[in-house]
Order: structure tokens, then C-alpha cells, then sequence
């Protein structure tokens, strides 16, 4: 087993007496249905898909594990539990579905899981405004479902639609495939409704906008569980798309379809998908298409005079600079094969670590911190291949997403940690941000002081205004010094 487990902070769980007091309390609130010190349903919300807990995981080991678990049904319920958690002084982690990919639900002190699963409804459809205000519980998929029959879209899909909720979108400012058209969720979201440490609950106004102050409620989109817990939120959503256009071009050169995509944003289209592949993931993902070219996916959707003048607009740009018209179709095996997400653990199986890396840049430094970023990745010994594509984008610049396979032997969490180092410093040395969307959790928490400088400060200080205790999710977003397991 990889001694490197020991490295998790295993200090300083709260007392057993504690906990059990806890749980008769707990179970007067929520009932005794809904509290569970049982084994498995500790082991089934201690871990999310963090590379590292699937390493740990297939030694046998488990890093940290929650004291208790518990699923509150409404707002007035969660104000409890953490009200009563507080005057105890017992770590609370928010659980939506785990599907986080940097450790962020790990219970590090132990404490309470508040699973947010039973919170899943859609509290109201507001037909007239275009908004829906939902529960955080609920699952992405069910909640894209339930809004389909009634003849909208919520217009926010993470790969990890299917294993993710609304809330943990919302606690990691996380951006779907569609998002040049709809936006990511902090753009989605028109308020939002939370409870703090001392079970204060508070909302904001669902209103477009407004200039009263910094908005309060906003502060929790990306707050990762350290704050409060959101509890439900209002979020924008459209009419069913009249018409939907695909396409794809393939390019010589990444920097001349980088350059046509700035074009086509900087002139005002805004395509649902837009979605560039290097050579090498171009070969992976569409073998039909070969090794040699970058392919660029496009898929445009709405009202139908919109779709065709966008469509027309970008073909101009597209066609300027001699990229191959490869057709609808490679869209078409893309949008069936989108929400896969069996690949990891197939690898993982096989002895290698697979990692992917999302940062943020400008156009100036688009191509720059992909290959420094590839040639960082492929240095560290163990590292099989390091590919990258370009998946959300925007005037300013666009999102690149890193994808690393290594067969490094014994030493996979080494490894993994080699791998993060190589790719943030050199992501840092472009002047790259160091997260797009997948957030911050635990692993990501390392490089925070040099992604905000003061900033961190200034987050720290609000942290400790609104949870003077530290019960919520400690040890994560790097609100605390870095631990010794990453040191
Ligand atoms: C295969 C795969 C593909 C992915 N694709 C995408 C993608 O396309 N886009 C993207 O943005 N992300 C993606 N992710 C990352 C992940 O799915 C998102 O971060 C997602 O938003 C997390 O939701 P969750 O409900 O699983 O949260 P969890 O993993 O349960 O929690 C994540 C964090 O949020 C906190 N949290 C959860 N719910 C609440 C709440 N109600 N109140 C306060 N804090 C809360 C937790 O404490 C934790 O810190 C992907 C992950 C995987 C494994």
C-alpha cells in the first residue's frame, strides 16, 4: 500500500461521544431514517474521482472517512444541522454526487457528510421570465430531463452531467459543453439561496441585475463546501432549440484554427460547441479523421434565421483560412459518445494514471501554454503521452484542457504529483489561471497563493468571518497552508 495515505491530515477527529451526541440530536431534526453511521454509506461519500482516491482505492485504502452521514430534505433542515454542528465545533462537508476530480469532498478531519441528494426537486418554473429554481440536490440529468418534457433546456452540460448535481456545479463554477452559447453556471445562475455555518439562511434577489453591493449570494459560486451550503438556486433557462447546425473543419496548424475561432468570437457568433483537438486527440477521438490534421467541431443551435447567419458568418471565417470541410457527421459521433466517461477507470485498471489539467488563457497565449504546457507534461519520467484540446471559448481567449497518461510504475501518486507540478508551473509561467472549471478541491489548493497573491488574503478573511470555527470543508481551496500531503 502507498505510504504516501499517511500523508492525508488524519489529525484531530472530532470525539466519538461527540458524534454520538451529534446523531440523537441530528435524528430529531431529520429523523433517524436520515442519519447513518453505517460503514458503507461512510465509504460511498468519503471519495469523488480524484485520481488519486482511484490509486488508493485500488490498493484497498481509504484515506479519511466521514463519522456520519446525513441527507436533509429541505432548507429549514440543513439550518439545523448545521446550526447544531457549529455549537459542537464538528466538520461539515457538502456532498452532491462526488463526481469532483481534485479531492474535494475528502473528509480530512472526519465529521458529517450532509449528502444533499433527498434536496431534489424543481421548487418552481417560471415560464414567463425564463427561470427555474431548483434544488441542489438534484441531479444534472434529471434536472436537463424534467425541464425537456416541459419543452426547455437548462443549457449546462459537464461531461459529468449524469454523476454531478446542481449544487456541485454551482460550488465549483463549473462550465458545460454548450457554454459558448449559454454561458458557464455563474452566467446561468440568476441567484442563489444558502445557509451559513451558524445556520443563517440566506438568498438573493432573482432579478436580471442589480447595484446594491456586491452580491452575497454570488460569493458561493465556486466557494467549494468552505463557506455555507447552497441550498437551492434560480438558474436561466430556454425554449427547446427551433434548429440545430453541426460542422467541422479540419486545420494544418492549431494556431491558424485558433486564430479563426478568435475571429469568429471576436465578431460577435456564439456557437454552443466549439471544440478544437490537437493532432494527437484529433487520431483518438475521431480515428476516422487521422493523426496528422487538428479537427475543429462546431455546433450551432436556436432560433433558426440566428443559427443560419451565425452558421454563414463563421464559414466565412473558417474557409479564409484553407481549413478542409470534413462535414456534420464526426459532431454527430461526438454528441453520441459525450457523456462517456468509462475511459479512466478502464485505464486505471491497467496500471497507468490518467490526468486532465484545465487552465484558462488569453488568445496571446493560447498555443504558448499548450506547448509549454505539453513539453512540461512529457519531461516527467513515466509520461506516455500529453494531448490537449480547446473546449470553451470566448473573445478574450479560451479554455485549454490537458489530458496526461503515465504508466509510472509503483510510484503512481508520485508520479501524479510530478505531473501537476510539471503542468502548473509551466501553466503559471505563461500567465495562464490555473482552473478553468474543475476548481480547486484539495490538490489544486497548492498553487492558490501564486493563481491570487493578496487575493487569498482577502479570501481567507471572509472565510473566517463567515465560519469563525472552520467547520465547513477544511483543509480545501487552499484557505488554509498548504498540507503536508502536498508538500
Ligand atoms: C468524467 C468527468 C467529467 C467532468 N466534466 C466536467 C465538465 O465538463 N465541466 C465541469 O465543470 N466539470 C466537470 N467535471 C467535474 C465535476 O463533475 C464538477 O466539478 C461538478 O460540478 C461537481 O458536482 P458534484 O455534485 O459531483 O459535486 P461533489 O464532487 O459532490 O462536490 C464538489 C465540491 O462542491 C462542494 N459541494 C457540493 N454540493 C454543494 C452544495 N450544495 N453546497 C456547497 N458546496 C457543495 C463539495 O463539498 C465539494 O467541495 C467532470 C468530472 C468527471 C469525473
Amino acid at each position: 500500500m502507498s505510504d504516501s495515505i499517511d500523508t492525508i491530515l488524519q489529525e484531530s477527529y472530532p470525539d466519538q461521544v461527540l458524534i454520538d451526541d451529534y446523531a440523537r440530536e441530528a435524528a430529531k431534526i431529520v429523523g433517524s431514517e436520515n442519519v447513518s453511521i453505517n460503514q458503507a454509506d461512510l465509504l460511498s461519500t468519503c471519495r469523488d474521482y480524484w485520481p488519486v482516491n482511484s490509486i488508493w482505492m485500488l490498493e484497498g485504502a481509504v484515506p479519511a472517512l466521514p463519522q456520519l452521514v446525513t441527507w436533509p430534505r429541505s432548507t429549514a433542515e440543513v439550518s439545523k444541522l448545521l446550526a447544531l454542528a457549529n455549537d459542537k465545533k464538528i466538520p461539515v462537508i457538502p456532498y452532491g454526487e462526488g463526481s469532483g476530480t481534485l479531492g474535494g469532498v475528502i473528509p480530512l478531519r472526519g465529521g458529517i457528510m450532509l449528502d444533499l441528494k433527498k434536496m431534489n426537486r424543481i421548487r418552481s418554473l417560471d415560464e414567463e421570465n425564463l427561470m427555474a429554481t431548483v434544488e441542489s440536490g438534484l441531479n444534472g440529468a434529471l434536472y436537463e430531463e424534467q425541464l425537456n418534457r416541459a419543452g426547455y433546456t437548462g443549457g449546462h452540460f459537464p461531461q459529468s452531467l449524469r454523476c454531478s448535481s446542481v449544487g456541485g456545479w454551482l460550488a465549483c463554477r463549473a462550465a458545460g459543453q454548450f457554454s459558448t452559447r449559454y454561458g458557464k453556471i455563474e452566467d446561468i445562475t440568476v441567484s442563489l439561496e444558502a445557509v451559513l455555518p451558524n445556520g443563517t439562511i440566506f438568498s438573493g434577489r432573482s432579478v436580471p441585475r442589480t447595484a446594491t453591493g456586491p452580491r452575497i449570494d454570488h460569493l458561493f459560486l465556486g466557494s467549494e463546501g468552505t463557506l455555507g451550503v447552497i441550498t437551492s438556486a434560480t438558474l436561466r433557462i430556454w425554449p427547446l432549440p427551433e434548429k440545430r447546425y453541426l460542422a467541422s473543419y479540419t486545420f494544418e496548424r492549431l494556431e491558424d484554427a485558433l486564430e479563426t475561432i478568435r475571429l469568429f468570437m471576436q465578431a460577435g457568433t456564439r456557437p454552443a460547441v466549439v471544440r478544437l483537438y490537437d493532432a494527437q486527440e484529433t487520431g483518438n477521438h475521431f480515428p476516422e479523421l487521422g493523426n496528422k490534421r487538428c479537427v475543429l467541431i462546431l455546433l450551432i443551435e436556436g432560433n433558426t434565421e440566428i443559427v443560419e447567419a451565425e452558421a454563414a458568418v463563421i464559414k466565412k471565417y473558417v474557409l479564409a483560412r484553407k481549413a478542409t470541410d470534413t462535414g456534420p457527421e464526426h459532431v454527430e459521433n461526438w454528441l453520441e459518445k459525450r457523456f462517456n466517461i468509462s475511459v479512466a477507470s478502464v485505464l486505471f485498471q491497467k496500471g497507468a494514471v490518467l490526468d486532465t489539467i484545465e487552465v484558462c488563457t488569453n488568445w496571446h497565449n493560447a498555443h504558448s501554454t499548450y506547448l509549454a504546457m505539453q513539453k512540461a507534461l512529457l519531461a516527467v519520467e513515466g509520461t506516455l503521452l500529453a494531448s490537449g484540446h480547446y473546449s470553451h471559448v470566448y473573445p478574450e481567449g479560451a479554455a485549454l484542457y490537458m489530458t496526461t497518461v503515465g504508466f509510472p510504475g509503483d510510484d503512481k501518486v508520485n508520479f501524479y504529483k510530478n505531473i501537476w507540478q510539471a503542468a502548473m508551473e509551466a501553466c503559471l509561467a505563461e500567465g495562464a489561471a490555473i482552473s478553468h472549471h474543475h476548481g480547486i478541491g484539495l490538490h489544486r489548493g497548492l498553487w492558490m497563493a501564486d493563481e491570487h497573491g493578496t487575493g487569498l488574503l482577502v479570501l481567507r478573511r471572509i472565510k473566517k468571518a463567515l465560519d469563525p470555527h472552520g467547520i465547513m470543508n477544511p483543509g480545501k481551496l487552499g484557505l488554509e497552508e498548504a498540507r503536508k500531503w502536498q508538500k
